[in-house]
């Protein structure tokens, strides 16, 4: 099995990509290490600071990205600012492992174009609009204003869907968790 490939899970907010990157990081025959981002958001209450995101403010953000400090970063939604840092894919690449991204459809793309041979881009799908609103609306995470955002950019998302290595639609979770396995064996070689 190859080590030093990336693996990215790119979806609208609610499909269900951190809960697949979790199921991924268990399988340890993977080596898979999670690409730990920067945000400007705050925390949710089950978050934890340096594994899940590494928080800082809008203006340390903006410090690094003039100083070119990340592979690459986005303005996922209004006013929140979220990126890749180039030290995390040195540090965990150093540690021979594989990489395993949850980034929004555009950071998706971008990392695939920067490594075109080593890296799966899997978009993940959900059977319906309605049904990726049922799960945002579950998780109870967001504000009404925040949750109005995250549905309004899921449509523009689900139009890049094509332009990835392959879909994943996320219905039953134990079929998506074994397709997501079947899909990362064939990737990593097993
Ligand atoms: P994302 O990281 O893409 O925003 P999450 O992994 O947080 O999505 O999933 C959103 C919500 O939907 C969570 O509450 C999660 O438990 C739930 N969920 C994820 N996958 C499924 C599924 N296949 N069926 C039902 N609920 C799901
Ligand atoms: P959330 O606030 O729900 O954790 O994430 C919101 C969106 O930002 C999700 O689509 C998530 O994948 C994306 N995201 C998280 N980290 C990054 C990153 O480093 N780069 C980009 N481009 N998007 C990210």
């Amino acid at each position: 099995m190859k080590t030093g490939q990336l693996v990215v899970f790119s979806a609208p907010s609610g499909a269900g990509k951190t809960t697949i990157v979790r199921h991924l990081l268990a399988q340890t025959q993977f080596k898979f290490a999670f690409s730990v981002s920067a945000t400007t958001r705050q925390p949710r209450p089950n978050e934890r600071p340096n594994l899940d995101y590494y928080y800082i403010t809008q203006e340390q953000f903006l410090a690094k990205v003039k100083t070119g400090d990340f592979l690459e970063y986005q303005q996922v939604y209004e006013g929140f600012y979220y990126g890749t840092l180039k030290s995390e894919i040195e540090r965990l690449r150093a540690l021979g492992k594989n990489i395993l991204f949850d980034v929004d459809v555009h950071g998706g793309l971008n990392i695939k174009a920067m490594y075109p041979d080593d890296c799966l881009a899997v978009f993940v799908s959900v059977p319906s609009m309605e049904v990726l609103q049922e799960r945002l609306k579950k998780r109870n995470t967001e504000s009404e204003a925040q949750y109005e955002m995250r549905i309004e950019k899921a449509k523009q998302e689900m139009r890049l869907k094509t332009y990835f290595d392959a879909v994943l639609l996320n219905d039953k979770l134990t079929q998506t968790f074994q397709e997501a396995e079947s899909l990362i064996n064939q990737f990593l070689g097993s």
